[in-house]
């Protein structure tokens, strides 16, 4: 059977980019058909990403903080894990969610249709669903097919050891020995669930450090930390093969001080993500799409076709959830014939490991690169009564500002809740603060905030010495 359906916008996948896209068109007074492959919304991010990872890692922090209480006088027996309870638990988040999203899209009556889109033409998208096939035409279209995990094609991506993003947050079984392949965010999040779980964990990163892209004085105080806790952090090292023998993975490592091979109960890929450009059939709509699968856009998220808009992973990085949903908001306020256009000063970022790291603006190797002339500060969170009362001191905030202004130019932290602090900092920088301004700010005492105020104090020269 086939049903024909009339949309001013489509919106081609249901996740954060997408569903905040249909949803605000709507609110504009827009009738929209959002179409999405999965029987749920909510795409990665909600599904098999952002946040089944944060339920787990709830549940890693508790168990880690339970065991340090041991320090502070209170004992606890060693955990006792419900594996299909831990499930049903993340689960539980996800299905709330995934249910309130149904119920936005209702209220604000957008058309679901769940199938395999395609386009067909620059004003038509064919669904392959289970309830048949759907043409949707439409007079725009916003494109938000997101990403999936980069496989490597040597590997043997069949064998149910062999882990990505998706297997590792299903928690099938918890390995005696995980390798995790990729030093980055997602990496060291899953590796910080299945430490707290129990297993043994190796971690095997290409470059010099863990979560490139980030300064390394943010990066130490986690990696002194987990160097403790894993059984290896292999850096400078490259993952040659993966053999699937009976008793487990055999991996074979090429660099720094790993061994020529290990066997390993399970092995984790996390080595980035690929946009899923080359999978909509752009091309009849003539949306040019890259080599490597992204769409370019404009800052009003336009393609090179002028009715057709794309947002989120599929339009480049930094591929986070809240980038998507702000690029998702621009399009569809374009649409409405708004002025909008995609100009955040920033899109910050979190590993929501234990610490947590998050930066924003330019980090300090940026700053160097680009020969700018900035102030930094970074204050020890060793001299922050709240981090100390938490039995946490290897926290750092650091601030760097413009030499002639102060005027903010990047600040990160690290730290337990870093990932909440760090939004301080992104409104201090889209508000063109200087290091005044935030000093001037009489923060909450004692918090982990105060934090940022101090730093800027180090930078206008109230705080000399740290008592
Ligand atoms: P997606 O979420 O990928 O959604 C795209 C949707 O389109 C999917 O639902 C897909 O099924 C659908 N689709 C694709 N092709 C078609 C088609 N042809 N027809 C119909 N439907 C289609 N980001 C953060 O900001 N914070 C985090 O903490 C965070 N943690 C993460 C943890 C993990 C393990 C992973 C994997 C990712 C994480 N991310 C995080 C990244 C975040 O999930 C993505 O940036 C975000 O989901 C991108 O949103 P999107 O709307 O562009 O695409």
């Amino acid at each position: 059977s086939e049903t024909v359906l009339d949309a001013e916008v489509l919106v081609l996948g249901g996740g954060p980019g997408g569903y905040g896209a249909a949803f605000r068109a709507a609110d504009l007074g827009k009738q929209v058909v959002l179409v999405e492959r999965e029987p749920v919304l909510g795409g990665v991010c909600l599904n098999v990403g952002c946040i089944p990872s944060k339920a787990l890692l709830h549940t890693a922090l508790v168990i880690h903080e339970a065991d340090e209480m041991a320090e502070h006088g209170i004992s606890f027996g060693k955990p006792v894990l419900d594996l299909d309870k831990i499930r049903a638990s993340k689960e539980g988040v996800t299905k709330t969610l995934n249910g309130g999203l149904s119920a936005l899209a209702k209220q604000r009556k957008v058309t679901v249709v769940h199938g395999v889109g395609q386009f067909a033409s620059a004003n038509s998208l064919t669904v392959q669903g289970e309830a048949g096939t759907t043409v949707v035409n439409f007079q725009q279209a916003i494109i938000a097919a997101g990403s999936q995990p980069t496989k490597i094609p040597s590997f043997p991506n069949d064998d149910p050891r062999l882990w990505d993003s998706t297997g590792a947050l299903a928690l099938s079984q918890i390995p005696n020995k995980l390798l995790i392949v990729g030093g980055g965010i997602i990496g060291l999040e899953m590796a910080t669930v299945y430490h707290a779980f129990g297993s043994q964990i190796s971690v095997v990163e290409l470059m010099d450090q863990i979560i490139p892209g980030c300064d390394k004085d943010l990066v130490t105080p986690l990696f002194r930390r987990i160097k403790k806790q894993y059984q290896n952090i292999w850096l400078e090292t490259r993952v040659t093969a993966i053999e699937a023998l009976p008793e487990g993975l055999k991996v074979s490592f090429e660099g720094k001080g790993a061994p020529e091979s290990e066997l390993f109960d399970a092995v984790l890929v996390a080595v980035g993500r690929r946009p899923n450009g080359k999978l909509v059939g752009a091309e009849l709509a003539g949306v040019e799409v890259n080599e490597q699968g992204f769409i370019t856009v404009d800052k009003q998220q336009r393609t090179n076709v002028p009715h057709i808009f794309a947002i989120g992973d599929i339009v480049g990085n930094p591929m986070l959830a809240h980038k998507a949903v702000h690029e998702g908001k621009v399009a569809a306020e374009v649409i409405a014939g708004h002025k909008a256009s995609f100009d955040a000063l920033t899109i910050p970022s979190v590993a929501y490991t234990d610490p947590e790291i998050a930066w924003m603006g330019l980090t300090e190797n940026q700053a160097k690169q680009q020969g700018i002339d900035y102030d930094k500060a970074a204050f020890p969170w060793a001299a922050s009564g709240r981090s100390l009362s938490m039995g946490r001191k290897e926290g750092i905030t650091k601030i760097l500002c413009e030499k002639d202004t102060g005027r903010i130019l990047g600040a990160g932290m690290v730290g337990p809740n870093a990932g909440e602090l760090i939004a301080e900092a992104v409104l201090a920088l889209e508000m063109g603060a200087d290091a005044e301004d935030i000093s001037l700010t009489i923060h909450p005492h004692p918090t982990l905030s105060e934090t940022f105020a101090f730093a800027a104090e180090m930078i206008t020269g109230t705080i000399t010495d740290l008592y």
